[in-house]
């Protein structure tokens, strides 16, 4: 006996059964990019079992009703500053300057172990609720041991897939890292499972006595990836590459965020050891690290995965990246042909490869190459159903990638699997108390701005507008008026 969509409950789900998604459109991300269409996705245990047309189940299988919806594999963030999320929306109308003088000069410091805990609870339920099944926490508010264990904490309490990237902006590198207590965070914390990784997390400013040099041997030393934030203007330069370059630190899991302001020499570099990029468009795009470089990564062949950055200014959602990513690359390249006096007729950049970003990309950055990413037998079941019947922008459903890029957004996120889990099923999360998770930010919310006194509280969400010239116009709108007016009259 099969138990039929409408009547499936949440409590159904903690049963172990099988599950099966029927009648989906189903992007499968395999090596041929297969589409079906009326077709099932088999789930037992942890793992995808099968995918195709009118499937064979297991008795005692749950079904889920995907029709008039698209079953894609979970998406995967690699770079998103979660303790920042108890932020949400405050630095709207920032720069790169602006965040810096915040978070790292004048007001990070007042982040306590549980402000950092309740940012990374709501982001990283956030991000489940939008179908991003794997993150990375980009997590560089670390001042102290207790502040990563409430990171990990919080990480711990939500069923999704996570990666820490531990990071400390208010020590250097060299500082966190010769810490006997860090290495004794990470043997207590971590125990290499597929549902919580490792990374380390610094930045390369390029100072030619190369003082980071300590915190590669470190990551060396614990056998962890390091994820940088790479060619920013003003931050971080080609400099950074060449001294990770020579002194053999780049490898093929590492990840470069952003790349955004790197001449072709680097590159070049990070396509010649397999490394990674993140790219974070709609960062880049508002923030000025650099215009969002997936056209030159393209052009290098540089395996891409794609990242939100922070939720104290932008979208904590996949879609918009996808769609910001989209626009960007088309955008730049329209504008260089017109330079040239040219027109583009074909995009390079379709709207597949910005969905192969957000799943395949991401699955190699973070050493989950075959494992996770697509939907195919033996892939561990991390997936989305993306439907709703009540929108009207979820029909004709024609170009499976086009729809997913352009035209659905979080609210069309039906249900979540992480790792064989339902965590979202009906556009409702499972097993998830929000109304605690608002009164851990509210406390955070207060003390921040309690600590911050009202005046620079106010101050930081709305810094100054620059004047803005009016450039002279010789026409005149009253002469248009009265001119209009002789017109009628002489009719
Ligand atoms: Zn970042």
């Amino acid at each position: 006996m099969t138990a039929q969509g409408p009547s499936v409950t949440s409590s159904d789900f903690d049963s172990g059964r099988p599950l099966v998604l029927r009648g989906g459109t189903v992007i499968t991300m395999d090596a041929g990019r297969t589409v079906l269409h009326d077709a099932d996705v088999l789930v037992v245990g942890t793992q995808v079992e099968a995918v195709g047309q009118h499937l064979d189940v297991p008795e005692g299988t749950i079904e889920i009703d995907a029709r008039d919806g698209i079953v894609m594999p979970g998406m995967i963030d690699t770079h998103r500053h979660m303790w920042q999320t108890a932020m949400r929306g405050y630095g709207a109308d920032w720069t790169l300057t602006q965040y810096f003088v915040w978070y790292y000069l004048q007001h990070g410091k007042a982040f306590r172990p549980e402000d950092i805990h309740a940012g990374n609870v709501l982001s990283a339920i956030e991000a489940l609720d939008a179908g991003v099944t794997t993150s990375v926490d980009w997590s560089h508010g670390l001042q102290t041991v207790d502040h990563a264990d409430a990171a990990v904490d919080a990480l711990e309490s939500v069923p999704g897939r996570f990666v820490l990237a531990y990071g400390n902006i208010q020590a250097g590198p060299w500082e966190w890292s010769a810490q006997p207590e860090f290495r004794d965070f990470v043997s207590r914390r971590f125990t290499g499972s597929d549902m919580l990784g490792f990374q380390m997390a610094f930045d390369v400013t390029g100072d030619p006595a190369f003082p980071e040099k300590a915190a590669f041997e470190v990551a060396r030393d614990l056998d962890a990836p390091v994820t940088t934030h790479a060619g920013v203007w003003g931050a971080t330069n080609d400099d950074g590459i060449r001294l990770m370059y020579e002194n053999g630190f780049m490898e093929d899991r590492t990840i470069y965020v952003h790349a955004a302001t790197l001449t072709a020499d680097s590159y070049n570099r990070i396509a010649a050891t397999g490394g990674n990029v993140s790219l974070a468009s709609e960062s880049e795009e508002t923030c000025g690290q650099g215009y969002p470089p997936s056209w030159a990564l393209r052009a290098h062949e540089i395996n891409t995965s794609l990242s939100i950055d922070t939720s104290v200014w932008m979208s904590g959602d996949l879609f918009t990246a996808m769609r910001a990513t989209v626009g960007s690359d088309r955008a730049r390249e329209h504008l260089e042909a017109h330079a040239k006096g040219e027109t583009v007729t074909h995009v390079h950049l379709h709207a597949e490869q910005a969905v192969e970003w957000a799943t395949l990309g991401g699955a190699h950055a973070l050493g989950f190459g075959g494992r996770l990413g697509s939907l195919e037998p033996g892939k561990l079941a991390d997936l989305v159903l993306i439907k709703n019947d009540a929108s009207p922008a979820m029909f004709p459903l024609l170009n499976p990638y086009g729809h997913v890029v352009y035209q659905a957004q979080r609210g069309d996120v039906h249900t979540v699997i992480v790792n064989g889990r339902v965590v979202k099923h009906d556009h409702a999360l499972i097993g998830i108390d929000l109304p605690a998770v608002r009164r851990e930010v509210e406390s955070t919310v207060e003390h921040l701005r309690s600590e911050l006194g009202e005046e620079a509280w106010i101050a930081g969400m709305n810094p100054e507008v620059p004047e803005t010239k009016v450039l002279d116009n010789p026409y005149q709108y009253t002469d248009y008026a009265s001119s209009a007016t002789h017109a009628t009259r002489n009719e």
